[in-house]
């Protein structure tokens, strides 16, 4: 099934129930009404001459053009590409160039960014070119920006210009497409988070995707009946594919509560618009169990909902399934090169297994874990995760030298994640390879001493990483963040871990902070942590 075919099908099962709400623009559509509007939108793009197969760039923060632009790309046989929201030109230049995009949908702006104007600094011909017509000298690919919201770039179209210029024969013309397309094309590249380095373009099919959609849902059990609040970024898979292809597959109600990430929009939506799910990173559940205004909302329409993308802390679960309702929250564990979830909790596993593991493999997918001679290791032992199946993209686009580091010629992922998988077939996340520390010869996972480090109930939240040391090769630092109005001292820290474990694991350095470098995904990026401590310890 192809994603255009899909949208059909929930528009004949639940077209009269409520598929979109988009809280900052006052938008609540049917998925029929949703549907209407992606159908004159892929008109206005096949008008526009924008042919199956061509990228289509989309840079804006989470609203409800970039949902219909989902759809309609994708109905029009054309290949989304997801730009970060927090890219700046060089990283926007890059990425469009990467993959040719050519078109590009654009917001005006976001938060302090002026989108608007920085597009116009790497392509100034857009102040004069005619709409649609760009000749760009450093986006050469580039011939078409469509902006969302006021029209400030003289040579763009307005995106509700765009589902006027089509008609009849583009209507038919989409209708032909959607018999010839298949579901193993290519419907989205996805850069990953950018967590450990430079972003890689993941393409993915609509089979991939799809899904991924729809096991996701499958394990949260949801239905028509359920209202999703999805405050993770659409431009990440977790917001376009485990939220909106997790809606569209099950008929649920997507809720956005804004542009972007604040913990008390967040509180506010789950609490007006009596939502079932919520969707978060683990840094987002923290700060609305944090916030200081937490406890004025009612939060018992809430059922269930997924933490992924970062290890999920035992507290942080606890405190979710016991403060904010999430009695069926599971967690995920995916990447963007496969579509993205592989493993996820259920609400039938035991209690212990649903806060302290990421679950059992998804079904249709096989998985294995291996040494670094690439040999299966036995049941509870940590090594490589590797998967393989339907979820595993088509490649980084246009880098087949990375594809081949990451997948193998058989076809298996190989995640770059530290796991072990028990007899019963549940596995645990120790950590990314990258960011083990290896300290006088002994193997430390950071993740063991931020679970530890957490159960103070003075820390808010932690990060543990390695840094150089002459002595032992790697030293243990902790970036700590204190809960409101309380103080700690480093020694504190120490003393806390002395006797409780081994003296090796007892951080070396510990630095309080009030932020950490994160990227839009709300992933913590250790390597720039490492960077400041090296500046400041060298
Ligand atoms: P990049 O590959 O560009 O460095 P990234 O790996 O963070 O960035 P994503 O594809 O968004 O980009 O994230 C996938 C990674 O997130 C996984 O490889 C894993 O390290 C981490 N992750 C995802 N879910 C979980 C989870 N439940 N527990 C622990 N880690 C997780
Ligand atoms: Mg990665």
């Amino acid at each position: 099934e192809t994603i255009g075919a899909r949208l059909d099908h929930t528009v004949a099962l639940h077209g009269d129930r409520p598929g979109l709400i988009v809280r900052q623009q006052g938008i609540r559509w049917t998925w029929r009404e949703l549907a209407e509007r992606v159908d004159a939108f892929a008109a206005g793009l096949v008008a526009l001459g924008l042919r199956p197969g061509e990228r289509i760039g989309i840079w804006s923060p989470n609203n409800a053009e970039w949902i219909i632009t989902q759809f309609a790309s994708a109905r029009a046989g054309l290949i989304l590409v997801n730009i970060n929201p927090a890219y700046r030109t060089s990283e926007l230049e890059y990425a469009l160039n990467k993959v040719s995009c050519r078109a590009l949908v654009t917001a005006t702006a976001f938060k302090s960014s002026d989108y608007a104007g920085m597009l116009m600094s790497l392509a100034p011909e857009l102040a004069h070119a005619a709409p649609g017509a760009l000749k760009s000298a450093r986006l050469p690919s580039l011939e078409l920006v469509i902006q969302i919201g006021a029209r400030t770039i003289p040579a763009a179209l307005a995106f509700e210009d765009v589902p006027g210029l089509g008609g009849a024969p583009e209507r038919a013309r989409l209708a032909e497409l959607g018999r010839q397309l298949q579901f193993d094309d290519p419907v989205n590249i996805q850069f990953t988070s950018g967590t450990t380095g430079s972003p890689k373009g993941a393409t993915l099919t609509h089979h991939n995707i799809l899904n991924n959609g729809l096991f996701v849902g499958e394990a949260m059990r949801l239905t028509e009946q359920d209202r999703l609040c999805i405050p993770v970024p659409l431009y990440h898979c977790f917001g376009m594919v485990m939220g909106v292809l997790g809606c569209l597959t099950h008929g649920s109600t997507m809720v956005f509560p804004g542009e972007g990430f604040d913990p008390l929009a967040t509180l506010q939506t789950v609490a007006e618009e009596r939502c079932t799910a919520l969707y978060g990173v683990p840094t987002m559940f923290i700060a609305q169990l944090d916030h200081p205004r937490f406890a004025e909302f009612d939060l018992s329409s809430l059922r269930t909902g997924i933490m992924a993308g970062a290890p999920c802390p035992i507290e942080v679960m606890r405190r979710c399934i016991e403060a904010m309702h999430l009695s069926e929250i599971t967690i995920a564990y995916g990447m963007t090169e496969t579509s993205p979830v592989s493993f996820q909790t259920t609400p039938d596993d035991p209690i212990e297994r649903r806060v302290a593991s990421v679950g059992r493999v998804q079904p249709h997918l096989e998985v294995k874990v291996v040494d670094a001679e690439g040999r299966v290791v036995p049941a509870g032992t940590p090594g490589e995760l590797c998967t393989r199946g339907y979820s595993v993209m088509l490649g980084y686009w246009d880098d087949a030298e990375r594809t081949a580091q990451a997948v193998d010629k058989a076809g298996w992922m190989h995640t770059g994640d530290l796991a072990t998988i028990d007899a019963e077939g549940y596995c645990a996340i120790v950590g990314r390879i990258k960011d083990m520390i290896i300290r006088g010869g002994e193997n430390v996972y950071p993740r063991e001493i931020e679970e530890f480090l957490y159960r103070h109930p003075k820390i808010s939240d932690v990060q543990v990483f390695g840094v150089p040391d002459a002595k032992y090769g790697e030293e243990i630092c902790a970036w700590v963040r204190l809960r409101e109005d309380e103080t700690m001292t480093e020694e504190d820290v120490r003393a806390f871990c002395r006797d409780q474990i081994a003296h090796y694991k007892v951080p070396r350095y510990v630095r309080f902070v009030e932020d950490f470098p994160m990227t839009v995904t709300g992933k913590m990026q250790k390597f720039l942590m490492r960077a400041a401590m090296e500046k400041e310890i060298i």
